[in-house]
């Protein structure tokens, strides 16, 4: 039988990088997207491969509105994806009156506008299979808001509000969609900010790890978690509930 695959944006490093590790151990055919392709992605292709997975790599921008027609060349080359994991993110904060105009832009056009030149042409050969999962990564900062992340909690308020909106577009035909919500968990995005104070505030005192939250996107992705769409995952060690 033909692997199932999975495209895992922004997989070279981080969250992403956990997730595509797990979803082939899993047995799906990963798809790692990364920006440019260097050591780091080449890093995740070596790993999979030497445990015995299935990945390549897929190297574009989700920012840019041209990427969405390199995935449907590739879905009509390959055949449609089984899952899709939106995971590409940045964060540029500042304080609101203090922000610049393209720290808003950038911001919005990852992490939001991002979700929607990848997701449209992936459902659309979703539906016509009437099977699918989509995952996206949000945070707890488009959940409670947080000081100085205006546009990253905009930006992903707006992904959870997106999750929730397909979920009930799609679940008719078969697919579902979810959303997994990140605390602070141990990887480049917390680079600069002081993790003493950080964890202080965690109850259950610590940082999470990227594979505490890739574990959550292969349980959305099973079998088992079919009955599952629409919903908000905290993985945030209590941070906020
Ligand atoms: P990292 O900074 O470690 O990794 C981010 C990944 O996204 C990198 O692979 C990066 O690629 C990629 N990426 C960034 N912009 C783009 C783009 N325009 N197109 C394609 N890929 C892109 O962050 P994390 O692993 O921590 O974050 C992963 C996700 O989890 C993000 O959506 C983030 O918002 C979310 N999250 C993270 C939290 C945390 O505490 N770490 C908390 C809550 C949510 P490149 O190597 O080219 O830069």
């Amino acid at each position: 039988m033909e692997k199932q695959t999975a495209l895992v944006t922004g997989a070279s490093r981080g969250i992403g990088r956990a997730i595509a590790l797990s979803l082939a151990r899993d047995g799906f055919h990963v798809v790692i997207n990364c920006r440019q392709s260097g050591s780091a992605s080449d890093g995740v292709l070596e790993e999979i491969k030497k445990a015995g997975g299935s990945a390549e790599l897929l190297c574009f921008d989700v920012s840019d509105r041209a990427s969405g027609d390199l995935v449907s060349a590739w879905i009509e080359v390959h055949g449609p994806f089984y899952i899709l994991v939106n995971n590409a993110g940045i964060r540029s904060d500042s304080l609101m009156a203090m922000m610049p105009f393209e720290d808003w832009q950038r911001v919005l056009d990852t992490n939001l506008t991002g979700f929607y030149n990848i997701t449209r042409p992936v459902v659309k050969e979703m539906m016509l299979k009437k099977q699918g999962r989509v995952v996206n990564i949000v945070s707890t900062s488009g959940q409670s808001g947080l000081p100085g992340q205006v546009n990253y909690s905009a930006a992903k308020a707006g992904l959870i509000g997106a999750t929730k909106a397909l979920a009930a577009e799609t679940a008719k035909r078969g697919i579902t969609v979810n959303a997994v919500s990140p605390g602070f968990i141990a990887t480049a995005m917390l680079d600069g900010l002081s993790l003493d104070k950080v964890i202080e505030q965690i109850p259950l005192g610590r940082l999470g790890t990227p594979e505490e939250v890739a574990a959550v996107v292969s349980f959305l992705c099973s079998l088992t978690a079919g009955y599952i769409t629409g919903a908000v995952i905290p993985v945030n060690g209590g941070i906020y509930l």
